[in-house]
Formats: structure tokens, sequence, C-alpha cells
């Protein structure tokens, strides 16, 4: 019963501050009024560069010159990836931006997942509902979250990629389908064939039964190079699994 009252107290008194407190933008802190869906004001909102064709069919790589239709994008003819599609939101800015409020998305990535920033957390799973995302999470049987190592997620308190795939409550989500077998230090930093062998062998599935003639969507924050969501790809597909594609909230654009 204490606990109820706990939660409950918990609840409510959350809710009683957001009624007190004007809601800010999260990015710049002006006040964004009561029924914006997200707390992200207008000016910070134009900042965001949206994933739009012409994009690569397959990567989800969006293409320099805005002519043309989708296409495969010579990386992809040259070796096809493990996953039929991958598709993002936003296109990351990435840290060479200088002026903070020009980037919100390496800004909500990086606060939410350092810093355990969770306000980000709504702001991402709302970017995620782009009818492009969408397609997506409508063609799959379940999500799979990339895993973390049991000791990062010890480190950091949650897994990022987690709490994004509850965006789609319509949707059931394998939170251990697929697991990490080993820990590997970050990515960041690494070329892409260092970030390949980083990653190799660090994933597996727990239950093949599971994942067996089902269509798979990865989910995951940031696509860099794709090595991650590659390595869970190959294990995925080796395990049974007819197809699998990729989500992430932001995608580097090289
Ligand atoms: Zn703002
Ligand atoms: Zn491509």
């Amino acid at each position: 019963m204490a606990m109820v009252r706990s939660a409950w107290l918990k609840y409510f008194g959350a809710s009683l501050l957001e009624f007190f407190l004007p809601r800010m933008c999260l990015f710049c802190g002006v006040p964004v009024g009561e029924t914006a869906a997200i707390a992200v004001c207008p000016e910070c909102e134009a900042q965001i560069k949206w994933v739009a064709s012409p994009l690569c069919t397959c990567c989800g790589r969006v293409f320099e010159s805005r002519d043309g239709p989708d296409r495969v994008c010579g990386d992809c003819q040259k070796e096809a990836p493990p996953f039929t599609r991958a598709r993002a939101a936003v296109i990351y800015e990435g840290p060479l931006v200088d002026d903070l409020k020009q980037r919100p998305v390496l800004t909500a990535i990086t606060r939410f997942k350092f810093s355990r920033q969770l306000a980000f957390l709504p702001v991402m799973q709302h970017w995620l509902k782009q009818p492009l995302c969408l397609e997506l999470v409508a063609a799959a049987d379940f999500l799979a979250p990339v895993p973390l190592h049991p000791k990062r997620i010890k480190n950091r308190g949650f897994n990022q990629s987690l709490l994004l795939a509850q965006a789609f409550p319509g949707t059931p989500v394998a939170r251990e389908a697929l697991i990490r077998t080993r820990h590997t230090p970050p990515q960041v930093g690494l070329n892409p064939k260092e970030r390949q062998d980083n990653v190799k062998g660090a994933f597996s599935v727990t239950d093949p039964a599971r994942v067996k003639g089902k269509c798979v969507l990865l989910i995951d924050d940031l696509y860099t190079t794709g090595s991650t969501v590659k390595e869970c790809a190959r294990v995925l597909r080796k395990a049974g699994a007819r197809r699998v594609e990729v989500l992430t909230v932001a995608r580097v654009n090289h």
C-alpha cells in the first residue's frame, strides 16, 4: 500500500508541477504553450532536417541533389546490407555545427543518453511518428531494440533503444529477442572498419523459434555507419528471420 501511495504521489506531484510551470522549449527555454504536442518551439523545430525523398531505397541515405527518384545508392549497389530497408526520422547534424541551438537532434540524443534527461524521450518518440517511419513499423511482426550489454545498462540506467521502441504501443516489442553477449568499447571515434570489427560477434539470438520467418524491425537512436545494426541484422537473418529492417531516430548523412 505504501508503494502504491508513493507512486500516486509521484505521479500527481509531477502533474501538479507541470500544471503550474509554463511549458518551455527543451532546446532554448522559450514558453511553448500548453497545447503544443511536444516541448519544442517553432524556431528550434525549423532547425530540424527531416529525412525525405530522394533517398536510397535500401540504407535510407538522403541524396544531396534534390532531383530524381528514390533509388539504390552506390554503396548499397556495391555491397547489399543484410537488412532490407533502414530509415530514420531526422538528419543528425553532428558536432561540427557550432551553435547548440542549431543542433537539436544531437542535443536530444546526447542529453537523453548520456545525461539521463528523459524529457527528450517524448520528443524523439514524436519524431519517429513520421509516415516514412510508420511504414516500417506497420510492416513489422515485432520491434527489437538494439541491445546493450548488462554492464552498460548498469552504468546508464536504461537502454535508450528499448525506451524509443515504446513509441508504438500497438506493436509488440521483443526486448530480449537479441542480446549483447560481449561488452564492446563505444563506437565513437572509430573508423568504419574498426566499428565493424568492434561489434563482430557481439550479439546473439536468445530463442531462434521466436524470430524464424518473422519480419523484425530493429530500433536504435542513431545510424552512423550502420555497423551495429548490420551485425544485428546478420545475426537475426542467420537465426531465420524472414526480413530485418532498421528504424533510428536520426542518421548521419555522409
Ligand atoms: Zn526553442
Ligand atoms: Zn544505400
